[in-house]
């Protein structure tokens, strides 16, 4: 998997005012990809494409630089205490991804370059909590180390991070593009976390994206440059022998992390979930896709802005469950295993 280039960008006015702004339009240009001006990722319009269905793939290798307006964090339960926002959207093809509800009329990648006016808010969020530690989720609306080798923008907040008394940050990826993140100054703050699955999620769902022994590889490089490793387990789906398929993957995944201190090591496990909103994007966007979505064999549960989601059957999910627990039990004692969701 090449690192992500994008096809387009596209620049706000005011993101030039900041350094971020400027570098990256340098470096855009000198990479000869084609620059576009726009007032507001708003009213972006005519994107390249004959349909729709070609327009939402030049949407996803679209890189709007821009400044991040908002800077009043959401919170990011279970897995941090507010979400950090540096980018939004993503480039890979996920079929079930979460960003199919929030983003799917808009799926270009934004990044912002007002880094030290989030970072100053982030930092009135540690003092309303200190002594107690904040943590910040960076990957609540992008993945954010697939783009990370253009802006460094995960680096500067990792030691940002690292330098802060109470702040904790912590993200997932997909990506294995993580040399220039092995030598930041992460003090031991920042959990590095990789997204794994079963062979079957990962080839049917999952393209666009890094292949399991990249991401491996990856956990081992930032496992040995110190950061604290984690695996989210997402999302665990019921597909034909599915059992197999997740006993497989943590054997694979043992066997691969041979030499590789597991202490501390944590997992976090969530099941397939999807919305009303996102099933229409998917199947506009993934006409083809093996991706189950019948709402009548799941449960409906109340969302987040009123967006309702569709889980597994009680009964179903308590099997999902207890079946990874006693994998991750049975390969990696040690470890922690921080929630089912
Ligand atoms: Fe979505 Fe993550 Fe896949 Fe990107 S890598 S498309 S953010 S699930």
């Amino acid at each position: 998997m090449k690192p992500f280039v994008p096809q387009l960008v596209y620049i706000e006015p005011r993101a030039l005012e900041y350094p971020l702004g400027q570098e990256l339009k340098k470096k855009f240009e000198d990479m000869n990809i084609e620059i576009r001006e726009t007032t507001s990722h708003n009213q972006i319009r005519g994107l390249p494409g004959d349909n729709e269905f070609q327009k939402y793939r030049t949407a996803k290798s679209t890189l709007v630089v821009g400044v991040r307006k908002t800077l009043k964090f959401d919170t990011s339960k279970p897995s941090a205490e507010y979400a950090i926002p540096l980018a939004t959207g993503c480039m890979g093809h996920c079929h079930y991804c979460y960003l199919q509800t929030t983003l799917g009329s808009k799926p270009y990648i934004r990044t912002y370059v007002n880094l030290e006016e989030i970072f100053d808010a982030a930092k009135n969020y540690m003092a309303e909590r200190a002594p107690e530690p904040t943590r910040f989720e960076a990957a609540c609306t992008s993945d954010i180390v697939g783009l990370d080798h253009l802006t460094h923008s995960l680096k500067k907040t990792i030691e940002f991070m690292g330098e802060s008394e109470h702040g904790l940050l912590r993200f997932v990826t997909k990506f294995h593009h993580v040399d220039h993140l092995l030598d930041a100054r992460h003090n031991g703050k920042t959990r590095f976390r990789f997204s794994i699955n079963s062979r079957y999620v990962i080839k049917n769902f999952e393209p666009g994206t890094s292949s399991f022994e990249e991401r491996i590889e990856a956990a081992r490089k930032v496992a040995g440059a110190g950061y604290p490793l984690g695996f989210i387990v997402a999302p665990i789906y019921v597909h034909e022998d599915w059992k197999e398929g997740y006993l497989e993957l943590f054997k694979r995944l043992h066997e691969s992390l041979q030499g590789v201190d597991t202490n501390g090591l944590t997992f976090e496990l969530i099941q397939h979930r999807f919305t009303a909103p996102a099933k229409k994007v998917i199947q506009k966007n993934y006409p083809k896709t093996k991706l189950e979505l019948d709402e009548s064999k799941r449960k409906y549960k109340w969302g987040r802005y009123g967006i309702g989601k569709y889980v597994y059957q009680n009964e179903q999910a308590a099997e999902l469950e207890s079946t990874i627990r006693h994998y991750i039990n049975d390969y990696f004692p040690q470890s922690e295993v921080q929630y089912f969701t």
